[in-house]
């Protein structure tokens, strides 16, 4: 018998009552079949661990591991088991493994400790991805090690340069920290669940590497929702969410980034009384931890913060943005004028926002109302594409395996857009999607570049002549 290990919440872990319902849902048990790499295996180990049956060994830490913490379960599971709570509790507290990859101990030391926080670090690996991208190498690399042999002798290092991600546009310093409603943006005569100020006012969540690898994202977001009404500040002094941080076990680094982003958007929270109606974030994975500020610090401020959290598309949706572009954009038209091109678009849901927050109608209802769009839905839209923040370097031959499925999925669609809010999942279906289909893949975008491409085409209708 080990001695108990203090720090785990015995409730939690007591709300599983084993029925296995939430085994289908789960990536890793989908694809390595053992109960041992499932939801209902990972929370037994832990049990046995936190109540001293079992000790904490290299081979319990691999299996949990080897989630990605994508919360597929919480979604199936129904006696509503917090099951992020028990894995990112069990990385917190028990021991690394002793045969932890050097990789894997670089990437949580100085990658997510040093880098992410900090802006002029992430300016200087901004400059060195554009080098690389300039003089070709990630291209040659990418040729390179795409063929059968190098997949063969170094799986591995084959996945990660495939990673490597393409150039957005470039990347984001705002020039100014307020953007005010667009010209012709519609009246804020909203609905009662909308934002309640005229016009609305929204904080932007800018999160770390949007700004060096998503650009155009970036600044679509600002086009999106100022197109849809809303003035949107930049608060100053914000940092990184921490989501990689505590989702690999480092609570305490997380947690003070958490406290520096409730300071930086401090006094600004709160329909009833701030001056912002919602903190809009355009990252999946950061509105999931940002969402959960309040029960992680435990202050009234974080509380305020942690209640303002919105994804950009339910705030979009609140507003019937995409209503509004929709008559809009077809008022623009003069009978003669020919109806938009239609796109075939498929979506997919990034897990942090299906399972951890529950937004599913908002972007699919933003995105299904822009002229020109037949939105279509993947096979096994709810599992992981295999992202999950680093965990496509740490685990790729899992990683691997479920974009695989994920391509499948997508290329049987026929669609020729595939759009999905979350940095990571981008990345990770654009290099999917390349490494098997080459030029002829669909393109992959952010909800709010569609929505902002619309509201630019509409803008130039507009300065044009037609009639609105
Ligand atoms: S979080 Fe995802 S990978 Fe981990 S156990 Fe749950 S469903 Fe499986
Ligand atoms: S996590 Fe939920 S669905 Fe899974 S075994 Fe436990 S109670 Fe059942």
């Amino acid at each position: 018998m080990a001695p108990p290990l203090p720090g785990f919440d015995q409730a939690v872990l007591d709300q599983c009552v084993g029925c296995g319902l939430c085994l289908p849902a789960c990536p890793t048990y989908q694809v390595l079949g053992q109960e041992m790499d499932s939801p209902r295996g990972r929370i037994d180990f832990v049990r046995n661990v936190a109540e001293g049956r079992l000790e904490p060994t290299d081979g319990i830490v691999g299996h949990l591991d080897r989630c990605l913490d994508c919360r597929a379960c919480e979604s199936a599971c129904p006696s509503g088991v917090q099951y992020g709570r028990i894995i990112e509790d069990a990385r917190a507290l028990l021991p690394r493994p002793s045969t932890e990859s050097r990789v894997g101990r670089l990437l949580r030391t100085i990658a997510l400790r040093a880098l992410l926080p900090s802006r002029g670090a992430l300016g200087a690996l901004g400059r060195l991805l554009g080098l690389v991208r300039a003089t070709g190498l990630d291209r040659l690399a990418q040729t390179v090690l795409a063929a059968p042999w190098a997949r063969r002798l170094a799986p591995r290092l084959a996945w990660a340069v495939q990673l490597f991600p393409r150039a957005r546009g470039r990347p984001f310093r705002p020039t100014a920290t307020v953007f005010p409603p667009a010209a012709g943006a519609p009246p804020p005569s909203r609905g009662a669940a909308g934002p309640a100020r005229h016009p609305p006012r929204v904080a932007m969540f800018r999160g770390c590497v949007q700004d060096v690898l998503f650009g155009d994202v970036q600044r679509a977001t600002i086009t999106a929702l100022t197109a849809a009404g809303c003035e949107v500040v930049i608060p100053p002094g914000q940092t990184c969410c921490g989501a990689l941080l505590l989702h690999g076990g480092d609570r305490r680094a997380a947690e003070r980034l958490l406290a520096r982003n409730v300071s930086a958007f401090a006094g600004t929270t709160g329909r009833a009384g701030g001056p912002f109606d919602a903190i809009v974030v355009n990252a999946a994975g950061c509105g999931s931890v940002l969402a959960e500020a309040g029960e992680l610090l435990g202050t009234p401020a974080a509380h305020r913060f942690a209640g303002a959290i919105r994804d950009v598309t339910e705030v979009l949706a609140d507003l019937d943005a995409a209503d509004d572009a929709d008559v809009a954009g077809r008022d623009t038209l003069s009978d003669e004028e020919p109806p938009p091109e239609r796109r075939r678009v498929a979506y997919q849901d990034p897990c942090h926002l299906r399972h951890a927050r529950g937004v599913r109608t908002a972007p699919r209802s933003v995105l299904g109302r822009l002229p020109g769009v037949d939105l279509c839905e993947p096979a096994g839209v709810d599992t992981c594409c295999g992202s999950a923040g680093i965990y496509n370097l740490l685990q790729p031959e899992i990683s691997r395996a479920l974009t695989e499925r994920k391509v499948d999925a997508i290329l049987a669609t026929g669609a020729s857009v595939v759009v999905s809010g979350n940095p990571g999942c981008l990345l990770q279906l654009e290099a999917g999607l390349n490494a098997r289909a080459g030029a002829a893949a669909p393109s992959v975008l952010h909800p709010v570049e569609l929505i902002a491409a619309g509201a630019r085409a509409r803008a130039a209708g507009t300065a044009s002549g037609r009639p609105s």
